[in-house]
């Protein structure tokens, strides 16, 4: 038998990676304007970043990490996300004494022994964007609307709900409230919860059973409960998303999965991916870089997920982009072979994408191949062709046919081919 990938390991094949590589075109195009740079960081890092970062207690670090002993014994970890690798790279460079505001992101593979169903897979790839060493509001408004302006861009219909976490000074306020609720609906919860509330009560909140939610109804509100600075700052948020035109729904039940957050927090969410409604999520975690061992500096984030977003955009059967070959050679016998071996360098050289299968099977063959890979031109060249010097061009949506003259002068002739079909 031969071997399969892994469960929840899939392989992106040509025709989906032409969808991949425009999203992360337009990613990269948007990130920029926005003054974004990309940073490339390991996949494989020491566990105890990610213990330290994401939270000992949290359902990434307690059970969906892939880590190992390495040769040497020491626990290693794939990163499950990119913030705690960004963070750690922004620290050990000293990123921050090169500009008092540091955009980064990073795109590639992440790693959580999850249950793999449509839209969540073991290894899933993140678009994760970081901006370090400002706390001000107007950037948790202006990093919501660049991952609005992506999804808008993309073509894809999204609502954006927001919270505040609070910081160190009110969240155990409304901890301690949160928990007296919950002791009072003992026997009411789901074992999950009962196990909660002892570790971060907080994340109750993000409870997905249906009873759960329907008794979380009652439970306190986050937002009563901010400092007068934590409530100042998501009124100023709320004010420049209002500034923006960006819709927004305020929903003080969500949490997040990640001990790191504090203040604004944001998911993208969609309707149409069933139980794996979030296509993005991210928030502020002002705490976290000096937890990390760096300097006291704040920062915000938020990750896309690849595979939702190309679920999406393939979901009313919209097809992905194909490739774009501009020109196909056809030829017919082994002379036109070798000769057109020689015309496609040359084509190449003047910029042309341009192909030949080598296979010297008949003209309706090969006619079929270049429709396949999605040839603007081909170009058909038998052994009469050669003789009299020409060959037929033929425009594959239009179904028009020229003549070409061929010449030995490959130079000049590619570039008078490139003129034409351009
Ligand atoms: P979810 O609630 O769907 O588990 P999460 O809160 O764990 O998401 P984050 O860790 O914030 O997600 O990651 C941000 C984004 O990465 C998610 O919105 C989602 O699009 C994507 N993502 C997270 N886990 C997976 C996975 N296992 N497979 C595919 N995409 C994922
Ligand atoms: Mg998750």
């Amino acid at each position: 038998m031969h071997i399969k990938a892994l469960k929840g390991f899939k392989d992106i094949l040509p025709q989906e990676a032409a969808l991949w590589q425009h999203i992360e075109g337009r990613a990269r195009d948007i990130f920029q304007r926005f003054g974004y740079r990309e940073i490339k960081v390991p996949i494989l890092e020491k566990t105890g970043l990610f213990a330290r970062s994401i939270g000992e207690t949290t359902d990434i670090v307690e059970k969906e990490m892939y880590s190992f002993a390495d040769r040497n014994g020491e626990s290693l970890t794939m990163r499950p996300e990119g913030t705690a690798s960004v963070l750690r790279s922004f620290i050990e460079h000293n990123l921050h004494s090169e500009r008092p505001l540091q955009k980064l992101y990073t795109m590639g593979p992440m790693f959580r022994h999850e249950r793999p169903q449509k839209g969540r897979l073991r290894q899933f790839h993140q678009m994760s964007v970081e901006a370090l060493g400002v706390d001000r509001p107007e950037l948790d408004a202006e990093i919501m609307a660049m991952a609005w302006m992506l999804l808008v861009d993309l073509g894809l219909k999204v609502s954006l709900e927001i919270n505040s976490l609070g910081c160190q000074e009110c969240r155990p306020l409304f901890n301690k409230a949160l928990l007296k609720f919950l002791a009072d609906s003992k026997g009411e919860l789901c074992p999950d919860c009962e196990r909660r509330q002892e570790k971060n009560p907080l994340r109750v909140l993000d409870c997905k059973n249906a009873k759960c939610q329907a008794h979380y109804v009652n439970a306190p509100v986050i937002l009563d409960y901010l400092c007068s600075d934590c409530a100042a700052h998501f009124q100023v948020v709320e004010d420049c998303l209002r500034d923006l035109n960006i819709d927004y729904k305020v929903n003080s039940f969500m949490v997040r999965g990640l001990d790191y957050y504090t203040r604004t927090t944001f998911e993208l969410i969609t309707h149409d991916l069933g139980a794996q409604s979030a296509v993005g999520a991210g928030g502020r975690y002002d705490g976290l870089i000096a937890q990390l061992g760096g300097p006291a500096l704040p920062g915000i984030g938020f990750a896309l997920g690849m595979e939702r977003l190309v679920l999406l955009l393939t979901a009313d059967g919209g097809e992905a982009p194909g490739d774009i070959i501009d020109i196909f050679l056809a030829a017919l016998g082994p002379a036109a072979g070798r000769r057109a071996f020689a015309m496609l360098h040359a084509l190449r050289l003047q910029g042309l994408r341009a192909v030949m299968d080598y296979t010297s099977r008949s003209l309706k063959s090969q006619m079929k191949q270049a429709a396949r890979c999605g040839s603007r031109f081909t170009l058909i060249m038998g052994d009469d062709e050669l003789s009299s010097g020409r060959a037929m061009l033929r425009d594959m949506a239009s179904h028009e046919q020229r003549e070409i003259e061929l010449s030995a002068d490959l130079r000049a002739w590619s570039k008078a081919v490139a003129e034409i079909i351009s």
